[in-house]
């Protein structure tokens, strides 16, 4: 039997992943509950592996089975791709089993050329809307396809806003789009050395092998190697009936989170344009409204989309991240994935969906990542105040969670200030032995120079205290007692916030909340408690780190290394004066000495472990 290697969207389920990749597989499952989600189909991973097999070509079988599910298409939509009077058009759509930026953009419009422009226009009484359809198709289609720079393109429509006098794309005139297409299939001819294809199905056949071609282009592979993404698994391709958001006022295009990514919070959350297609939200070419502005623009409408977001999200058992679009005031899904989101939203949803019943409280586990539950244990900045600042400079996130304080450029200082109370912030070229009682009285550290295992680096992620290192943008000077970013100078005294979390760094003093195991986590870590199998000892080498663990829920110590005791300045010095002894006497001497910080430390441990 002949492999099938393209399926309609009612053939698929979102089980099928593998085959049809994560758009392809959940516009499927849409389709199967019953949402409004235009017709199409899918050419399968195994069809993108076929192509590399066959020497990059696509081979008769495969395009056969494309042109047979592109005929049902156009007996289901009554329409023919690119006629003359009544044009079938469609998106081609990548779509890899994991999610993998990097990858191909999306054509939108295809099927257009100089004649079905006009068929577009005469059908749908709105010329404009045609030529606006035809402009992005030759764009998309120029940079994705052919793979001609984007400024070229920008820099004509631009051109012809500047002109004109326009701030808007909204603004421009048949005519202007008019003479738009003819530039930009100028721009094809010079810089191709051929013209734009006007056959529809060339169109789509040299858009599919585009996608085809992209699962292998630099980005992409670099992006397998960084995120351990298998380099065989290949994308499948999305062909869909178009719908359009730029039909005029009734019409428009967005993108929803079924609750807040941020906080959590059980609430729509997204943006929409009106009269505006596809990537013109993302694009940020007019700032778009928030979703709840939909309700009073097209109140039905909204109804609708609150309800499809419900049950996608009840299907789906999470939170998911939508995109749709509405044509003459009805509701399309173009596309429904599980939302990314903050540590913080992770475990309120979990919890949330948990006590709703949706979940079980291991799946509620299982939804929040080890390294997320890491950021929460470190104070954090509050999502307001994060929301309100700009990041003055970006260094390695060497350790997380967030500080703010006064900058001192001495350990010294930051021991004498901190013992008056004044919060501080190290502030180094790099650290070194001598800087342990700055690191430990500072609020975060902050170097230019080090990687993710420098000293300042390890010792800080040691102590559970917030470091940015090799955070090249900065100019420290330590003996003038200042650091320059740019043109700004931060002088002793100046306050400052660092993210470690992300890297940023802040002027002034940033909000910060506190961790504490109350609430959502704490419910979410007894859950853990109740059903985990494995012992949780901390890794501590002082009584403070030993307390600290304890109250964070170790049930012991795995790892105690006895050299991490001599870190502090004076102690340093006597394991230095140790090494280099030069008789065994003056050795057991050094040795003698170190004894009481020893003993002190293993009594301070015990204590703080309960004996
Ligand atoms: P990405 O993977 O970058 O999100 P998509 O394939 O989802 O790319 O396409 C981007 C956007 O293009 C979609 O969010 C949608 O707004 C628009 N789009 C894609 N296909 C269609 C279609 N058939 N009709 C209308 N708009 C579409
Ligand atoms: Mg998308």
């Amino acid at each position: 039997m002949m492999k099938k290697y393209v399926y309609a969207f009612e053939e698929g389920s979102k089980e099928m992943k593998p085959q049809l990749g994560g758009k392809g597989a959940n516009l499927a499952e849409m389709k199967k509950i019953g949402l409004p989600v235009p017709d199409g189909f899918t050419i399968t991973t195994e069809a993108c592996n076929q192509y590399y097999v066959d020497g990059k070509t696509i081979s008769d079988d495969i395009r056969s089975q494309i042109i047979l599910k592109l005929e049902e298409l156009q007996t289901k939509t009554g329409k023919i791709l690119g006629d003359n009077n009544d044009p079938l058009l469609v998106s081609v759509r990548s779509g890899a089993v994991v999610s993998m930026p990097g990858m191909m953009d999306t054509v939108l419009n295809l099927g257009l050329n100089d004649v079905s422009v006009e068929g577009l226009a005469k059908l749908t009484g709105n010329q404009r809307f045609a030529y606006d359809c035809y402009r992005r198709f030759i764009q998309m289609f120029g940079d994705v396809v052919l793979e001609i720079p984007k400024y070229k393109f920008d820099r004509v429509l631009d051109g012809q806003k500047t002109s004109q006098g326009y701030e808007l794309d909204t603004q421009l005139t048949v005519d202007d789009l008019a003479h738009i297409v003819k530039e930009f299939k100028a721009i094809v001819k010079k810089d191709k050395g051929f013209d734009f294809p006007m056959n529809p199905i060339d169109q789509l056949l040299m858009s599919i092998e585009a996608v085809f071609n992209s699962w292998n282009n630099d980005r992409a592979r670099v992006y397998r190697n960084y995120n351990d993404i298998p380099h065989d698994l290949g994308t499948a391709v999305n062909i869909q009936s178009m719908v359009f958001g730029n039909m005029g006022n009734t019409c428009g295009t967005g993108v929803a989170f079924t609750r807040n990514p941020s906080t959590g919070e059980d609430k729509l959350f997204g943006e929409f344009l009106i009269n505006a297609q596809g990537e013109d939200v993302v694009a940020g070419i007019r700032t778009p409204q928030k979703i709840e502005e939909l309700r009073d623009i097209m109140p039905e409408v909204y109804e609708q989309f609150a309800e499809v977001a419900n049950r996608l999200e009840a299907h789906y058992k999470d939170m998911q991240d939508i995109e749709f679009t509405i044509e003459r005031g009805k509701l399309y899904m173009l596309q429904t994935r599980t939302g990314k989101r903050t540590a913080f939203a992770a475990v309120k949803v979990a919890v949330d969906m948990e006590e709703a019943g949706v979940i079980s409280k291991e799946e509620a586990l299982l939804r929040v990542a080890p390294s997320q539950l890491d950021q929460l244990l470190h104070p954090m900045f509050s999502v307001e105040g994060l929301a309100k600042a700009t990041p003055l400079a970006k260094g390695l996130p060497a350790s997380p969670g967030a500080a703010s304080g006064r900058v001192y450029f001495h350990s010294e200082d930051v021991a004498h200030q901190s013992e008056n109370g004044v919060e501080c912030i190290l502030v180094r070229t790099e650290t070194s032995p001598e800087d342990i009682e700055g690191m430990v009285k500072a609020n975060g550290i902050l170097t230019s120079r080090g990687g993710m295992t420098s000293h300042a680096a390890v010792v800080a992620r040691g102590m559970g205290k917030c470091c940015i290192a090799g955070c090249s943008d900065i100019f420290v000077d330590e003996e003038e007692k200042l650091f320059r970013v740019g043109d700004e100078t931060f002088r002793e005294g100046d306050w400052i916030s660092l993210d470690g979390n992300t890297g940023n760094l802040y002027a002034g003093k940033l909000d910060t909340v506190e961790v504490s195991l109350t609430g959502d986590f704490a419910k979410l870590l007894s859950w853990a408690d109740d059903v985990r199998t494995l012992g949780i000892r901390t890794n501590a080498d002082t009584p403070r780190d030993s307390e600290v663990a304890v109250r964070f829920g170790a049930e012991g110590i795995g790892l105690c290394r006895t050299e991490h005791m001599f870190f502090s300045e004076e102690r340093i010095l006597n394991v230095r004066r140790m090494i280099l002894s030069n008789t065994l006497q003056e050795r057991l001497e050094s040795l003698k000495l170190l004894l009481p910080y020893q003993r002190e430390d293993f009594i301070g441990i015990f204590k703080a472990m309960g004996e």
